[in-house]
């Protein structure tokens, strides 16, 4: 079985240990976040993940985008939206994934992101992006917009340009977060068509990551134009009754095995065996196995530990 992250990880920041670092922070051209890529990637290689992330170091899932995409800010850590949202002129994510690369490459050259497919052994790097949904939905909208929905489909297109340049820098696949889909108030039918936008012209697999209870929203999920639905099973247990006798329509699912709330690591038993219900219901083939969510507020000495032990689990099963 496939490992993967869900994305975030603690963000370790560090200051300059070398001279030219020194000078470098001096003069303003420091980039604190760039170890904490390195770590993130090192760390995920080291436990033995198949497809992982740059960590996504540089800020939460909604100020990331919401910084840097015209039309939205960034006020006292909320997001709000001032203005026509348009494409950000340049790629927000780009240069982190590409630094992500090239740590995972100089790591193991199995990272090269060569494969394209969802076999066993396949590794690379992913993209990973905030669904228009969630990012509207957790803004304030201040003028410009009279309804939601019409910043959902301008911040589509806006991510569809950022989901392509990823593409071109050579991600492995891209994931697209969104959350607020399994909350209840979103217009699945807006999301759906959302996210259609985003994959049109895309030529690598999508996946959608909504953690949460997804009981009332799995059923139109599953319809969505997505190679993937990522969910959290640990800590919701009760989506492993979704599963019961579904129509997979195809799709992969992407198999939250830990629970990502918290700092305790379980047991290999204790991930093993939820692994085995979810094989039981959908098969091996059909899972890439996963945290349940990011860990970006967690202890880096627990997510190391939790994403070692997830791996350990699935090599058990495999074997
Ligand atoms: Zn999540």
């Amino acid at each position: 079985m496939i490992t993967t992250v869900v994305g975030s990880y603690p963000p370790l920041t560090r200051d300059p240990l070398t001279l030219p670092g020194k000078i470098a922070k001096i003069v303003g051209s420091y980039d604190k976040y760039k170890p904490a890529i390195a770590l993130a990637v090192s760390d995920q290689i080291k436990a033995g993940v198949d497809i992982i992330s740059d960590g996504q170091v540089r800020g939460n899932m909604l100020e990331i985008f919401a910084k840097n995409i015209p039309g939205m800010e960034v006020e006292n850590e909320t997001p709000k939206i001032t203005g026509k949202i348009k494409p950000s002129p340049i790629s927000i994510c780009q240069e982190d994934f590409k630094y992500a690369m090239k740590i995972a490459k100089q790591i193991s050259k199995d990272y090269s992101n060569s494969k394209k497919s969802f076999e066993k052994g396949t590794k690379g790097v992913k993209g990973i992006i905030t669904g228009p949904s969630t990012l509207v939905f957790s803004s304030r909208i201040d003028g410009f917009y009279k309804k939601k929905e019409a910043a959902i489909i301008d911040l589509a297109y806006a991510l569809k340009k950022e989901a392509q340049h990823l593409e071109n820098a050579g991600a492995i696949y891209i994931q697209i977060d969104e959350p607020y889909l399994s909350t209840g108030v979103v217009d699945v039918s807006t999301a759906k068509m959302a996210i259609e936008i985003i994959v049109q012209d895309l030529l690598i697999p999508v996946s959608l990551h909504v953690c949460g209870d997804l009981s009332g929203v799995f059923n139109q999920l599953i319809t969505f134009p997505v190679d993937i639905i990522d969910c959290e099973f640990a800590g919701i247990p009760k989506n492993l009754k979704i599963l019961e006798k579904t129509d997979l329509k195809g799709k992969k699912i992407g198999f939250g095995c830990f629970d990502t709330k918290t700092d305790h690591v379980e047991s290999k038993e204790q991930i093993l065996k939820l692994i085995e219900k979810g094989v039981e219901l959908i098969g091996s083939e059909n899972m890439i196995v996963d945290p349940d969510c990011g860990m970006r507020m967690r202890k880096r000495s627990s997510a190391f530990e939790k994403l070692k032990t997830m791996v350990e689990a699935c090599k058990t099963f495999s074997s």
